[in-house]
């Protein structure tokens, strides 16, 4: 069996539906079950009606409209995917769900807060509408196909930390197996909605910013899935940000460590939890293109995430970048000096990472700001001659992924060779994957990863890479 996921712009028109609708019609035979996110902009728009209402009186104008408006919008889009004979189940699912909706906006009201479990309860209504909707589109049972609806509070468990919440899987596994088993046994299609769990007691909590994928993830670990296919609106994993770079490549494959490291250095796919659950449970994670017209029965499409592949042409895969970063420069003297440098690193890892390093000066990016306070005075400490540490903010790090960084030292060489200019140092880092990191000013990132893309991929966006 596989988990095929699809992303909010894969279900927020009718066609879009119809489409998807297709594609899961087309891979019956590998017996699916649907993870789906909520319809575009959905998210985004719950919580600015929830913040208006939190905003109270003046603002609840605003939220009663973001409200309507949705509600409008999910009509329009169900009523024209869903079979006449299923209107009047979908009117009283969207009845339920928005009514259920306004308590929690009163709610917000009457608190005159938003509280981040308040956030998660308004949030999850995305996921709740667009996935029962997919499975009333879905269910067709003059053609045999049944698609019952799976309610994510149900199965994924979580612990309480809401917006971010950690699925608790010795609870969720067994509880996925249950509600899904049965039903792909019999041959339907379950349909369940992504980013969205509960804790034990059955209160509501999402994933965090692009949990759907992630969800998937777990579901296809859960079930022992031959592939967790992800579907979304470019080729597969690009060797850089299409949106930055328009010549960018499909990636063919890569490993769980390098799309761990994609995932943590800026590249918005996959969510980087998704890598996770799969390598743990050895289920690869296939990306594909709902938009493209060679839809995937093993024909090589997409970028396939796995095990590492030994006839992979060596290279680097990916570049990706994430503003945010503040260089740190310390100077200071002494023979424990860079040894007490190393020290602070290691305490504050992750957020830490090094990058440069001379006789009386050490250079580090710090991409988290939560802790740079402490971790300044902890630096400002080392060596003889203290105090002196200087931040540079505004800046970006530009990361160059490829487990063949740690085999092929002539590569790792060339690559650093490639990027020379950039500001300051270079050292090959990674957590997940070798990778080699620069520093740029946040506002020439676009422009360097772009002229780094050239250098290394060139011009020919036909040609997959890996
Ligand atoms: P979905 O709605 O399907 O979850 P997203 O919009 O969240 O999809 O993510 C897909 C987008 O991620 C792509 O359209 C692309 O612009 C962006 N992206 C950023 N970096 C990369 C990359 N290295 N490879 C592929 N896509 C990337
Ligand atoms: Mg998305």
């Amino acid at each position: 069996m596989i988990v095929m996921k699809f992303g909010g712009s894969s279900v927020d028109s009718p066609g879009s539906i119809e489409r998807v609708v297709g594609i899961v019609r087309s891979l019956l035979d590998r017996r699916p079950v649907v993870v789906v996110s909520a319809m575009s902009k959905t998210t985004r728009r719950l919580l600015r009606c929830a913040d208006a209402a939190a905003a109270g009186d003046l603002d609840l104008p605003k939220a009663n409209a973001i409200l309507n408006e949705l509600r409008e919008f999910h009509w329009h889009v169900a009523h024209a995917v869903v079979e006449p004979a299923g209107h009047s189940v979908l009117k009283a699912m969207l009845d339920r769900y928005f009514g259920e909706l306004r308590a929690q906006i009163d709610e917000i009201v009457k608190a005159g807060r938003l509280s981040a479990r308040a956030a998660d309860a308004v949030a999850s209504f995305g996921e709740l509408l667009s996935s029962a909707i997919l499975s009333l589109a879905l269910d067709r049972p003059e053609d045999g196909i049944e698609a019952p609806w799976i309610d994510c509070r149900q199965v994924l468990i979580t612990d309480d930390s809401f917006n971010r919440a950690k699925p608790i899987y010795e609870e969720t596994e067994p509880r996925m197996r249950r509600a899904f088993l049965p039903h792909i046994e019999a041959g339907r299609v379950p349909v369940v909605g992504g980013y969205v769990g509960a804790t034990r007691d059955g209160i509501t909590t999402t994933l965090g910013k692009e949990g759907s994928d992630f969800s998937a993830a777990i579901v296809g670990a859960a079930l022992g899935a031959d592939e967790v296919q992800i579907w979304t609106d470019v080729d597969g994993m690009m060797t850089a940000d299409p949106r930055c770079v328009p010549d960018a490549r499909r990636i063919r494959t890569l490993s769980f460590g390098e799309g761990l490291e994609l995932a943590c250095s800026g590249a918005k796919k996959p969510h980087w939890g998704t890598l996770g659950p799969a390598s743990r449970a050895d289920v690869p994670i296939h990306i594909l293109n709902s938009w493209s017209p060679h839809l995937d029965r093993g024909t090589g499409e997409g970028t396939l995430i796995g095990r590492r592949d030994p006839t992979a042409q060596p290279g680097i895969k990916s570049i990706s970048w994430r503003p945010h970063a503040r260089r740190i420069t310390v100077r200071g003297e002494g023979p424990d000096f860079q040894n007490e440098v190393f020290a602070v690193c290691e305490r504050y890892r992750p957020s830490l990472m090094m990058i440069g390093v001379g006789p009386e000066e050490v250079e580090i990016a710090v991409d988290q700001e939560d802790r740079l306070f402490e971790i300044r005075a902890a630096l400002a400490h080392c060596g003889r001659s203290t105090g002196e540490v200087h931040v540079t903010s505004g800046r970006a790090v530009v990361s160059l992924v490829s487990d063949d960084l740690a085999t092929h030292p002539e590569l790792a060489e060339r690559t650093l060779a490639l990027a020379e200019g950039a500001e300051p140092r270079l050292v090959t880092a990674g957590t997940a994957a070798p990778c080699i990191r620069c520093l740029v000013s946040e506002e020439s990132a676009p422009d360097a990863v772009a002229l780094l893309h050239e250098k290394i991929f060139g011009h020919r966006p036909e040609e997959p890479v890996g």
